[in-house]
């Protein structure tokens, strides 16, 4: 179970004077205070950690956030910053004596420049409205997570956040052009513009991915990508983790960048085939989900290429798509695969390391080895082309004995990551999930120099703490 810092008895004890402060400030129902009404944000999704907070306050403007950040900074309350909720490293996850400061409200997209090539979204504006916005224009928005229905792009940008279709474009630090966001005192930042490579320090390169720690986002200017002509999927299967794994590395080998291949292993295939009934190998061991986009010969030279180096690894079946609705047949499974497992599992924990695609044949291995030690089950999901594993570890939260043993595999797997070569987190953030295992990462010295970065933005601690950097660590006194 995560440790989360003592509430601040002195902030607790002011809780009625501060919610008369914050309704001083703000509109009558922006902010909620009643206990029935906090529960909707004691939790994000990861489920498994739940803290109702001292009161939620929704924003409307930048105007609106700053004056929230400069009250709870005079007054030292915590603040946690909030989108749609929908992290699951639990980067989001409320502390008692917190003010959560929710940004669904700024959902309006301000401007749309196609010459130019960018929009300009509040940052409660969910990922999939800035595609819908201008895909009639024939552009679109390409970091594509899963829960794109409902996440936003303030979450975005705070998890530096990947999907799919982010093998060929980048994640969201590639396609971010300029934010509006304010400090803790208060004050408006406009960092970059309509244009790539801003003068100064690489401001955007600091706050995406800083996980609400620095800045609260409001506004953020998006690059739009022209849409592709068209895109085709096929799926390929193979008689081991092993074999696919082998495949995915010569794929990347080859020169060829499709613009997604996703990878899905047997337990992962049964449960997305028996929820989305997609017509999936049930006698595959591994398969493979691979896409392409172009012009119609474009796609058919790819496609060719990709299934010449898959009949090298002697799949079980090859199924190129011939039509929009098969492409749309092979992808429904996966883009279901998170509901798939939560019919089979009461509860799962999504990992997200992130290694050398070189090394995947071998750590999906170890993960089969680590399964039956702790004797949880376990379905690998993942964005092959980057590497990055999504290992759901399945278990029940109402057994702290599960919970224990699904929180220490969970940390062996991403041991195992850093030890191969890779990272903590590919695309999910730190949150508190990870927040203990940053040492295996980074050295003390490193440790202890992004806390001066965290410290120079928030000397007191007070924005979204208890995240990313170890709770007990020594160095933390030091900074
Ligand atoms: C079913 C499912 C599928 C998912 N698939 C993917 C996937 O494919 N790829 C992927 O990368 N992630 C995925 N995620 C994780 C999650 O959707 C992303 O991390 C997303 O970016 C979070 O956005 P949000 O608006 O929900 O943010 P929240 O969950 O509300 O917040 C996430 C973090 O951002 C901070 N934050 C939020 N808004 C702001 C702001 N305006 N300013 C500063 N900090 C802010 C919060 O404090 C918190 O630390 C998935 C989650 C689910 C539940």
């Amino acid at each position: 179970m995560i440790a989360l810092p003592a509430p601040k008895a002195e902030v607790l004890a002011d809780r009625e004077r501060i919610i008369a402060g914050l309704r001083a400030l703000l509109p009558e129902d922006a902010v909620i205070a009643e206990p029935h009404e906090l529960r909707a944000y004691e939790t994000d999704g990861l489920t498994a950690y739940r803290q109702a907070p001292l009161a939620v306050v929704l924003r409307g403007s930048t105007t609106e956030v700053a004056a929230v950040l400069r009250f709870c900074n005079e007054r030292g309350v915590r603040v946690i910053p909030r989108g749609a909720g929908t992290s699951l490293a639990g980067g989001a996850l409320p502390l008692a004596d917190a003010v959560v400061i929710g940004l669904m409200r700024m959902n309006r997209i301000l401007e749309i420049n196609t010459e130019d090539r960018y929009a300009r979204v509040e940052a409660g504006v969910t990922n999939l409205a800035i595609t819908e916005a201008v895909k009639d224009l024939g552009f679109f928005y390409a970091p594509d997570p899963s829960s794109q229905l409902a996440c936003m792009i303030g979450g975005n940008i705070a998890m530096n956040s990947g999907g799919a279709h982010c093998l060929k474009y980048g994640v969201t630090a590639n396609n971010v052009l300029g934010l509006t966001c304010v400090t803790l005192e208060g004050e408006v930042l406009e960092l970059g513009g309509a244009h790539f490579d801003a003068a100064g320090y690489d401001w955007l390169g600091l706050l995406i991915g800083s996980e609400g720690q620095l800045v609260v986002v409001t506004e953020v200017m998006v690059r739009l990508i022209p849409s592709a002509e068209g895109a085709r999927a096929m799926l390929a299967a193979f008689r081991s983790n092993e074999i696919a794994g082998a495949c995915v590395a010569e794929i990347i080998a080859s020169g060829i960048i499709p613009v997604a291949l996703e990878f899905m292993d047997r337990p992962a295939i049964h449960a997305c085939e028996a929820f989305a009934h997609a017509g999936y190998p049930l006698d595959a061991e591994a398969m493979l989900i691979i896409e392409v986009e172009g012009s119609p010969e474009e796609q058919e030279a790819e496609l060719a290429a990709i299934a010449e180096i898959c009949r090298r690894f002697d799949p079980i079946s090859l199924k190129v798509a011939q039509t929009p609705e098969e492409s749309a047949a092979i992808w429904k499974g996966r883009k279901g695969a998170f509901g798939a497992i939560g019919r089979i599992s009461p509860d799962y924990l999504c990992m997200d390391g992130t290694i050398p695609t070189s090394r995947l044949a071998e750590v999906l291995a170890r993960i089969g080895e680590m399964s039956r030690h702790y004797g949880l089950e376990v379905a690998n999901i993942f964005h092959a082309g980057d590497g990055n594993l999504h290992p759901l570890i399945m278990f029940d939260a109402n057994d702290p004995d599960s919970q224990r043993r699904a929180e220490a595999f969970g940390a062996d797997i991403l041991k195992l990551c850093v030890e191969v070569g890779g990272c903590l987190t590919g695309e999910h953030g730190v949150g508190v999930e990870k927040r203990d295992l940053m040492p295996v990462q980074f050295t003390a010295t490193e440790l202890a120099q992004q806390r001066r970065i965290k410290s120079a933005f928030d000397p007191r601690w007070l924005l979204n703490p208890a995240k990313v950097f170890p709770l007990e660590d020594p160095a933390r006194e030091a900074a």
